[in-house]
């Protein structure tokens, strides 16, 4: 085999129009030198491989070259350029601040600035990482940097712009590089493999110029490294994911598809296999969030432009984007974060990835039976059967139609007028604060505010307070679900039962208000869930003492909690725990 260049160095531009997007630069440069008002000091920041010492090496060429070309470009035919380009040029000192970060080396460097150059006009420092100077060498080379003598021309680069002091940023010309598109990058690639008589997939390119992440010079890396060692002169897909490590997409059709039919085996099997190839679970459920935007991205034809891949795959994203509800990705999408967010506390990775897994699949399952539900007419729903209600009995309209299972129910379980008479107010405690709130009831006047007529007597099942807590809870929970926490915080307290009526004090009127606003659902929740539609609420409001002072943690965040509900959301947003 020949002697192998590396792309990045035999095809690093020689000149300012060769330079991949970073045309802004380049004109202003060109400007400058062409009316003769070049800065004498510059900052070019931008991200790594893009092309920042490049346009600094281009430009120290340019100034010193002796015929400059009609386009302001260097001739690379005159002594100077053919110096420059054979890096023999005594016109231009580069320093790379990380390595060389002591004030020594910036006091050697500023020796050399007192001398002119013997050739050409301008002698150029180049220091790179510039941001990795040690402060004093800062300070040693500030003053150099505020009076240079005129031959002298600065360009300072960094990758971390934020890191440079003030003083450094106001004497300096600043220039902000491009992270360079994954486009130019793959017009760049083809055009370097076309120079070099390499076949390539239009796939294979892609990936490159994707996971090159917008520096140039690593997507040349990645470019020489499989053609040194792939497969042979064309360039794969194959070979790259290979070489890279790099998950295909198609693990990501796949198991989207099985998310979206519910095939939890399938889900299991296809994730399996991906571990089994030796990926990374972190790595999947972020490529994972990855496929979804992609997927999210496509449900619209504005946003199309967004998705940065080749035709062929663009045409696969939108076939899946159309079977999956933007409702689905959306939740994926945000379980998938909350995975990656919670990943590195998990003990078990792969658990955790596969807990994830199973919710979207369960959403998206939930919502195709929705969907389904939604075709059939509402008329098929079972009407209430006459057996268990007597026509007698007063309907009452928040009571929703008994379910088919509650209607099976035999009558002749307890008979009615044991039941009533069985109901005596409990007294059993389950919340260590209700002996608190007891006392504070007795201390401060109980003002009841709104209570609910009197229904008349019917035929109802008897429950115990375990039971009503049961179903208490479980409707708190599905509030919870639908992410009305405050409503959930609201429910979340000690209750009481007086025979079939629930009482609530409330120290604030505004919770108060909320559970009045939510008291018909919650009630028609409970009748039917336990069978007795003489269940009432009713709600009252305490003054409450100011002696009673949150003690433990937990009570404190209780306390606040019920002061400022938007606390319960910022809790769950941020999974925060309240220590014990
Ligand atoms: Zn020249």
């Amino acid at each position: 085999m020949e002697s192998f260049v590396v792309s990045a160095r035999k095809y690093r531009p020689t000149i300012f129009a060769n330079v991949v997007s970073q045309t802004h630069i380049t004109t202003t440069l060109k400007n400058a030198i062409k009316n003769n008002q070049l800065a004498q000091a510059f900052l070019f920041c931008g991200p790594r491989g893009v092309g920042k010492t490049t346009c600094a090496r281009i430009l120290a060429k340019t100034i010193n070259c002796q015929q400059l070309t009609q386009e302001i470009e260097p001739c690379n035919a005159c002594a100077s350029c053919k110096s420059f380009n054979s890096n023999s040029s005594l016109n231009i000192h580069e320093l790379d601040a990380a390595s060389n970060n002591s004030v020594e080396d910036i006091r050697q460097l500023v020796t050399q600035v007192r001398y002119a150059p013997q050739v050409g006009k301008y002698k150029v420092y180049i220091i790179d990482e510039v941001h990795m100077l040690s402060s004093t060498a800062f300070n040693a080379f500030l003053k150099t940097l505020e009076e240079p003598p005129s031959y002298a021309i600065f360009i300072l680069a960094t990758t971390e712009k934020h890191k440079i002091i003030p003083t450094i940023l106001s004497r300096c010309q600043i220039f902000d590089f491009n992270r360079i598109q994954p486009q130019a990058i793959a017009q760049q690639l083809k055009a370097i493999a076309q120079q070099e008589g390499i076949a390539y997939e239009e796939e294979a390119i892609h990936l490159i110029s994707q996971k090159a992440d917008g520096a140039l010079r690593d997507a040349l890396s990645i470019f020489d490294l499989i053609v040194t060692f792939g497969s042979g002169k064309k360039l794969t897909y194959q070979d790259i994911l290979d070489n890279l490590h790099i998950l295909d997409y198609d693990y990501y059709f796949k198991i989207t598809q099985a998310l979206l039919d519910g095939n939890r085996a399938d889900i299991l099997l296809i994730y399996n296999e991906i571990l089994d190839a030796g990926f990374d679970d972190h790595d999947f459920i972020v490529g994972l969030s990855e496929h979804f935007r992609s997927l999210m991205v496509c449900k619209d034809a504005a946003t199309l432009k967004l998705l940065e891949v080749t035709d062929t795959v663009r045409d696969k994203y939108k076939a899946q984007a159309t079977h999956a509800p933007l409702s689905f990705l959306l939740e994926a999408l945000h379980l998938a974060n909350q995975c990656d967010i919670h990943y590195k506390y998990s003990k078990n990775k792969r658990l955790h990835v596969e807990i994830t897994l199973m919710k979207m699949m369960q959403h998206g399952t939930h919502l195709q039976a929705t969907e389904t539900k939604k075709k059939v007419s509402p008329k098929a729903h079972q009407p209430l059967s006459k057996d268990t209600q007597s026509a007698a009995q007063p309907h009452d309209k928040i009571v929703p139609l008994a379910k088919q299972e509650s209607s099976k129910k035999p009558i002749t379980q307890e008979t009615p007028s044991i039941a009533r008479n069985s109901i005596l107010p409990v007294t059993t405690k389950i919340p260590q604060l209700e002996h608190l709130k007891k006392d504070i009831g007795n201390e401060t006047t109980i003002e009841p505010t709104q209570t609910v007529a009197q229904e008349s007597v019917a035929t109802k099942q008897s429950f115990t307070k375990e039971e009503l807590l049961k179903h208490w809870k479980a409707y708190a929970h599905q509030l919870k679900a639908a992410g009305k926490l405050s409503e959930y915080s609201i429910l979340n307290q000690t209750i009481e039962l007086e025979g079939t009526t629930i009482l609530l004090t409330f120290t604030n009127p505004v919770q108060q208000d909320v559970l009045e606003g939510n008291k018909a659902a919650l009630l028609a929740f409970l009748r039917e869930k336990l069978q007795n539609t003489n269940i009432d609420i009713k709600t009252s409001l305490v003054k409450e003492e100011h002696s009673k002072v949150p003690y433990t943690a937990k009570e404190k965040f209780d306390y606040l909690a019920k002061k400022y509900p938007p606390l319960l959301v910022l809790q769950k947003r941020l999974a925060l725990e309240v220590d014990y």
